[in-house]
């Protein structure tokens, strides 16, 4: 038998660094068999009851018997983190350089600090009383009862026997048979009544269009190279990373599937990631007509109640494949013997928020804790993951270069904006993309035009040449400033003065940049007055089921256009979209920010690969002001590994990651002197602690230099050794003067700089 132990080691739920350190606590010998790592405690805190995670137990305490306080509760029976999460949790901790207390918060049921707050379980379930029929007993007595004399009772019988295991409730009213009765027969145990969770069903909502319904399909040999590799790491149960690199459309989610088939077959668990489940319905329904209730979602669309009891129901082990989004990293899924991330490139595998992790690289961690294989796919990897890929040893790179159900690639065509007859026609859909979009509607084939809305209309560029400044020593966009006017960078804060003129050709044409979407769909309408115009935004998709509305009416039959930023570049399946329009390329890459040529170039990839995926051809059509960068001529060749390679020439000159670490420090407040002093405080202080191992830029104010009423300037650490850089900062942080005033944000490898 275990001996117990006496003290308990707790976490408290509170988020700064000067208590971010374990307490002791006595175990009281009544809970002593309740206690164990990852369990959620009550415990008396400076005069109140706080809620506690268990970290460690052990029978010796450095401090004295009287000043150790008992633990006053347990909250569940069950842990809500094992000591393999718990080595996750310190590192996310560390890595993000973010106080202990605020990544426990992320392992607790969904809305579980409050629950926990009002002092008991989180687990209060509505149970109901369900009846099944005992078959032996009841073929060993049913001779022995006079049944015309037991009406009622035979009927129950009769109806288990037809309907099996059923709810009391319906018993009752389906037999009018009465509770008496239905006691009788379980005390004989004839019957047995069961107590059962009440469910609700929130399958995912979506209708399936035909083509995702179970099939034969066969593999290429791409797909099963591929998935012997997994498959080789499965049953050496090691932990290995994989990235599949394979064009849109190449079938990377029979490759997923494959993978997953194999791992449950070992007795294991499979987590799929994604970065936007609405987004990619076709993903999950794949997954269920393989897997059929085995499978389930977890995903930010749901609301609270319904997060809730999913996560439960994944604690209670009931699913061996969970798909969601980035959050359901942290579901209790036990068991793990897979971690996928579809999309790896994606940028909402960021969390926003107080601890900026990195799905990713959070997956990565504990595939490695947990000695698994991580499997990432995209059409366009991160640049970092495949730099890795190449590099590291236990990461292999799995290429899929062919379409699964197409033999080529959409035709694209570049239109010079600069050439466009300003006079005569729209720059933002000019004649050119007007006549494609008719012939394909004319044919009832679908038109998606995507638009980038990550705006940022303070940088310039020529309306003549298409230049856009840049600073030299950043080789970022300068942000325009009217007043006076001159261009500043944001990243490093060099200035130059601006008269008017473009700096290259000379003429003086400043044009802000800016598109909204509704204008654009109010003038596709007005244009294609009895075609459907659907536009899709975060705007019009807040409320629930708005994504499957809005697809739902794109895929029903006929011709129809649908309008939309980023979200729409994503996972769509589409058989009849023939053309895709880009109206602004040129909006993302002049933003300052080092990621633009990836995300531009990712974007268009992805936006790109909905057309033309099944057996029609498709076309892709993109307006710019560049035609001549190296970015547009890469995604021209559909070359990603020549962009690859630029781009990464690109970055070891800066040294931007890979070849570094960036770490963004935001510090903002409603007056901006303040602000400003404490950012240079800041810097005086990672610059002395720092030393040589890394090149620190700034204080400048943020390109978003003010949002919502504060200032916001940042300094950005370009560090070649992260261990030692989140330890200064974690000191740095413990020692600065408490930010009452202003707020600090600290972003490990950030994957936007604005
Ligand atoms: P992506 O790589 O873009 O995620 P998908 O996994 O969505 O691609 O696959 C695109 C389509 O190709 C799907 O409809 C899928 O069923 C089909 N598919 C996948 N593999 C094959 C194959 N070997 N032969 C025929 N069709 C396939
Ligand atoms: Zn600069």
């Amino acid at each position: 038998m275990v001996r117990n132990k006496k003290y308990a080691e707790v976490y408290i739920d509170i988020k700064t660094f000067d208590i971010d350190h374990a307490f002791d606590y006595r175990i009281p010998a009544h809970l002593s068999s309740d206690i164990s790592i990852g369990k959620v405690v009550r415990v008396p805190f400076k005069n109140r009851l706080e809620t506690g995670y268990i970290v460690k137990t052990k029978d010796n305490s450095e401090l004295a018997e009287k000043e150790i306080k008992d633990i006053a509760g347990v909250a569940d029976v069950k842990p809500v983190f094992d000591p393999q999460k718990l080595e996750l949790i310190n590192w996310i901790s560390r890595y993000y350089i973010q106080p202990i207390g605020s990544v426990f918060k992320f392992f607790l049921p969904p809305g579980g600090k409050s629950r926990y707050a009002a002092g008991g379980s989180v687990i209060k379930f509505k149970f109901k009383d369900y009846i099944i029929l005992n078959k032996v007993i009841y073929k060993k007595v049913k001779d022995k009862i006079n049944w015309k004399k037991n009406h009622s009772k035979k009927k129950v019988i009769d109806y288990l026997i037809l309907h099996g295991e059923v709810s009391k409730e319906r018993l009752i009213k389906d037999t009018g048979s009465g509770n008496a009765s239905i006691a009788v027969l379980a005390v004989r145990n004839i019957i047995s009544v069961i107590k059962k969770r009440q469910k609700r069903d929130f399958r995912y909502d979506y209708e399936t269009d035909k083509t995702s319904k179970k099939k034969s399909i066969v593999l290429n040999p791409y797909q099963k190279k591929a998935i012997s590799s997994i498959e080789d790491a499965i049953n050496k149960k090691l932990f290995h990373k994989f990235l599949i690199e394979g064009v849109t459309g190449s079938g990377k989610t029979d490759i997923y599937i494959a993978a997953c088939k194999k791992v449950l077959d070992c007795g294991k668990k499979a987590l799929i990631l994604t970065p936007e489940i609405s987004l990619t319905p076709q993903l999950f329904s794949r997954f269920e007509s393989e897997f059929g209730s085995r499978v389930c979602v977890y995903h930010s669309n749901m609301n609270d109640a319904e997060r809730y009891e999913r996560w439960l129901d994944i604690w209670n082990g009931e699913f061996d494949i969970v798909i969601g989004t980035r959050s359901s990293i942290f579901t209790p899924l036990d068991m793990i013997g897979i971690i996928i991330l579809d999309e790896e490139h994606d940028p909402s595998y960021k969390e926003g928020t107080r601890v900026r992790y990195n799905t990713q690289d959070v997956a990565i961690k504990l595939g490695e804790i947990l000695g698994i294989p991580v499997v990432m796919g995209s059409a366009t990897p991160d640049l970092v993951t495949r730099y890795r890929a190449e590099k590291e040893d236990d990461f292999t790179l799995l290429r899929v270069p062919i379409k699964a159900q197409s033999k080529s690639f959409p035709e694209t065509e570049i239109i010079d904006l600069k050439k466009t007859d300003r006079l005569k026609e729209d720059p933002i859909i000019t004649s050119r993309l007007f006549m494609a979009i008719r012939e394909e509607l004319d044919k009832k084939n679908k038109v998606i035009i995507f638009l980038n809305r990550r705006g940022y209309s303070n940088f310039i560029i020529c309306n003549k040449c298409g230049n856009v400044p840049r600073c030299p020593a950043c080789d970022l966009s300068y942000s325009y400033h009217s007043d006076p006017g001159k261009l500043v960078c944001h990243h490093c804060g060099r200035e130059q003065n601006y008269d008017g003129k473009c700096p290259v050709c000379g003429a003086d044409n400043i044009f802000l940049y800016g598109t909204g979407i509704q204008k654009v769909q109010s003038k596709l309408q007005m244009r294609f007055k009895d075609t459907p115009v659907l536009r899709m935004d975060s705007d019009v998709t807040v409320k629930k089921k708005s994504h499957q509305e809005i697809l739902k009416k794109f895929i029903s039959p006929g011709g129809s256009i649908l309008i939309g930023t980023q979200m729409i570049a994503k996972g769509l399946d589409i058989e009849d979209v023939t053309l895709v329009g880009i109206i602004n390329c040129d909006s993302m890459l002049g933003l300052p920010d080092y990621h633009m040529n990836e995300r531009v170039y990712q974007l268009i990839t992805q936006v790109s690969g909905r057309a033309g995926r099944k057996k029609k051809k498709g076309r892709v059509i993109i307006q710019t002001y560049n035609p001549e960068s190296s970015i547009i001529e890469n995604i021209l060749a559909n070359d990603y590994e020549s962009f690859y390679r630029q781009e990464l020439e690109n970055r070891k000159e800066l040294k931007y990651p890979p070849f570094s670490n960036l770490i963004n420090i935001i510090i903002s407040g409603k007056d901006e002197n303040k602000v400003k002093r404490d950012a240079g405080e800041f810097f005086d202080r990672v610059s002395e602690a720092a030393g040589d191992c890394c090149s620190i830029l700034g204080p400048a104010p943020a390109p978003f230099s003010k949002i919502n009423l504060f200032f916001r300037w940042y300094i950005i650490i370009k560090s070649g050794n992260m261990d030692f850089m989140s330890e200064a900062l974690t000191e740095i942080l413990k020692r600065f003067k408490k930010f009452d005033e202003n707020k600090i944000i600290i972003d490990v490898d950030p994957v936007w700089i604005l």
